[in-house]
């Protein structure tokens, strides 16, 4: 069975740790994991939570307790990993556009670099030549994902060297001894089209017979979660019979390798809740706002991405329905969900956004100097405080008053 909070799990942890606040359930997470792992379990695979969609210490610590790799986007990422506990051989950074310092830092750890310009790949080869093997991350021109924000591999995409340049790729790792061990790529977030890890697999075999040292193939993240009642989730068990009989063609003549990925908001979206209070119940005439103590300062999907996050009123349990716009209380159109039939919401009823553990806390800002919300997490039935609310002194704390 699917793992869920309850509504009265969601309002008891409202009143001990107020609002709004967000709320990851562990038992979730490890229920996506094992469909990942069981789903793959005929192939030698190895997944490495893609961390930027939700880096909470303890959350990073959890997951690896399940046997699960970290994927890194910066070195702090890599830093949070290493201070969780994490060995190195555990976590990946996969970088994009940035400085060498940065991977020269990472190499310092010895973690897992895929390295994704030429002018980094030659830095590093000048450095370390034959003696860190290393992976690239490639452009396979590949449009994928659930909207052009979140696509990273077609032909305009900054991400990867593009793959109209392994000529150029191959001279550097000739003249410079380098050992490639990973081709990476990742071609976006929550892609509809199973398909494209297949495609993808394809395009890189092309490149294979180039790479000698060849141990791994990363196809990155992008596994999609239903946000709709109507969306589904990536078929797991589809795509893993696809590869493997892709693998066992033997278009790679005998060669064996790895297959990575980095699922984020897979691992994450659904065990995470944002539970807010309504502030204001206000009727313009046209619709009736549903005003919270939240907004795009916390949950910045809908506006970014428009992204669709269900809503649930937990407070009133009568049955009569009403169409609402839920909206925030930040001084933009911080509307984060419109139109939605809701139980009957008064002031001070609990408000609910689902899917909220990917990109949520980890996209909030400090906008009209709000504080940023507190973190909990739900083990064994258990709800424990992991990050504290924001107060005014975090506020003040970097400035320099010099006036
Ligand atoms: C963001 C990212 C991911 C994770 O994407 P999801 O859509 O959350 O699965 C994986 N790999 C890389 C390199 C990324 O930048």
């Amino acid at each position: 069975m699917s793992q869920a909070l309850t509504h009265q799990q969601l309002t008891e942890i409202a009143k001990e740790f107020g609002t709004p606040t967000y709320v990851y359930h562990a038992e979730k997470i490890k229920e996506q994991y094992g469909k990942l792992t069981s789903g793959f379990s005929e192939i030698d695979a190895k997944f490495f939570f893609a961390c930027k969609a939700l880096t909470n210490i303890n959350i990073l610590k959890y997951i690896h307790s399940l046997g699960c790799g970290i994927d890194c986007s910066s070195i702090n990422e890599v830093k949070l990993a290493i201070h969780a506990g994490i060995p190195a051989e555990k976590i990946l950074y996969t970088s994009n556009g940035i400085s060498f310092e940065e991977i020269e830092e990472a190499a310092s750890h010895g973690v897992h670099i895929n390295i994704d310009s030429l002018s980094n790949l030659e830095k590093f080869g000048k450095k370390f030549g034959s003696s860190y093997p290393v992976g690239v991350r490639l452009r396979p021109n590949i449009l994928a994902g659930g909207n052009l924000k979140i696509s990273t591999g077609h032909e305009k995409s900054k991400f990867g060297i593009p793959i109209e340049q392994l000529n150029a790729l191959l001279s550097i790792v000739s003249e410079n001894n380098i050992r490639i061990k990973a081709l990476h790529i990742h071609t976006g977030s929550d892609i509809k089209d199973a398909d494209i890890f297949v495609h993808g697999i394809k395009v890189l075999s092309e490149l294979v017979p180039h790479f000698p040292d060849l141990e791994v193939i990363d196809l990155g993240g992008g596994f999609k979660v239903p946000y709709e009642i109507s969306d589904e989730e990536t078929d797991i068990p589809w795509i893993a019979g696809k590869l493997k009989k892709f693998l066992d063609s033997n278009v790679f003549n005998g060669r064996k390798f790895q297959l990575w990925f980095e699922p984020g908001k897979y691992m994450v979206s659904e065990c995470g809740y944002l539970v807010t209070q309504v502030n204001v119940i206000k009727d313009n005439g046209a619709q009736t706002f549903a005003g919270v103590n939240s907004g795009l300062n916390h949950l910045i999907r809908p506006m970014f991405y428009d992204a669709y996050h269900h809503v649930v009123n937990i407070s009133n349990q009568e049955t009569e329905e009403k169409v609402y716009t839920i909206t925030g209380y930040i001084c933009e159109t911080d509307n984060l969900a419109n139109d939605r039939l809701l139980r009957k919401v008064r002031e001070g009823d609990l408000l609910v956004f689902h899917n909220a553990g990917a990109y949520g806390f980890e996209m909030a800002s400090n906008y009209n100097s709000r504080y940023r919300p507190a973190e909990v997490i739900v083990k064994d039935g258990k709800a424990q405080l992991i990050r504290k609310r924001e107060n005014f002194e975090d506020l003040l704390s970097n400035l320099v008053e010099v006036l």
